[in-house]
């Protein structure tokens, strides 16, 4: 699997001078998988770049779009990516069961108000919801896709990709609490992603941060670290970086988990989401 950033921050795209190592654009993560099928998760600002990369090849396309959920930062992009405005271009959108609901808003409800110029059912592009991940796995040739509900305001959806012996995590916008939520607590997260060859998981705080933020549904990057060392996996990378984070605060957090992981004498990889990294799995 090949997976891309084209979006890695939290909250709203800041884009400008303190940012441009991590990247400003918000969600946005494509996936190639071993079939040579493009898997994208969530439509944030980075979407757009991305459609403006596929422009260059040819425009009769499949494309799957996994939405975590549909918080502004998650879906705004979507009206900007070319695609939509393709005859020949399938879409298939699953994830969170809002999902089609985000998507439409920008461009049916606000319309009348003047937010957006067209209307959903003017677009080229043959967009469908496929209505599976609500029910159980999705399958996509030889990569199997599960869902987890997420600790997060509204809820939302995080996804493991399972090909092969590999397997992938993706969790963004949740908060892993030694206290539990609604019923759910760090243990089974950590089942769900244990034995990952890679996991990227939100990390949009430092611990001395979540006194004020908690129940806001985003985990502190020490709390990530424990729960990626008791999941047994290889490679975690931190992500949906606080707006307000800074290049250098982003380089000293993963210094911070970094340091945590060899104080436990343990092995594992520590990264931040970089926008334009390119990850061979
Ligand atoms: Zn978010
Ligand atoms: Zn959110």
């Amino acid at each position: 699997m090949k997976i891309r950033f084209w979006g890695t921050r939290g909250s709203i795209a800041v884009p400008g001078k303190d940012t441009t190592g991590f990247g400003g654009n918000t969600t946005c993560v494509e996936l190639l998988l071993e079939s040579g099928r493009r898997v994208i998760i969530d439509a944030g600002t980075g979407i757009r770049a991305l459609g403006e990369e596929l422009s260059q090849r040819d425009r009769d396309l499949e494309i799957h779009i996994l939405i975590t959920h549909i918080h502004w930062d998650h879906v705004l992009g979507f009206p900007f990516f070319e695609p939509i405005y393709w005859k020949g271009c399938r879409i298939l959108i699953d994830g969170a069961p809002t999902c089609m609901k985000g998507l439409r808003y920008p461009f049916d409800n606000m319309m009348g108000d003047g937010f957006f110029p067209v209307k959903f059912h003017e677009l080229s592009a043959r967009i469908t919801y496929l209505d599976r991940l609500r029910h159980g796995p999705l399958v996509l040739d030889d990569t199997v896709i599960e869902k987890v509900e997420l600790h997060h305001p509204q809820g939302g959806y995080g996804f493991k990709f399972s090909w092969g012996k590999k397997s992938m995590v993706f969790i963004t916008d949740n908060e892993l609490r030694h206290d539990g939520w609604k019923g759910r607590k760090i243990k089974d997260y950590v089942r769900f992603f244990e034995g990952a060859d890679l996991l990227i998981h939100d990390s949009q705080y430092l611990p001395e941060e979540m006194e004020t933020k908690k129940g806001w549904g985003h985990s502190d990057c020490l709390t990530v670290v424990d729960a990626a060392l008791s999941a047994g996996v290889r490679h975690l990378i931190l992500f949906h970086h606080d707006p307000s984070r800074k290049d250098h605060q982003v380089e000293e957090m993963v210094a911070l988990a970094r340091a945590m992981v060899s104080d436990k004498g343990a092995f594992l990889a520590v990264d931040a989401a970089r926008e334009g990294d390119v990850i061979q799995l």
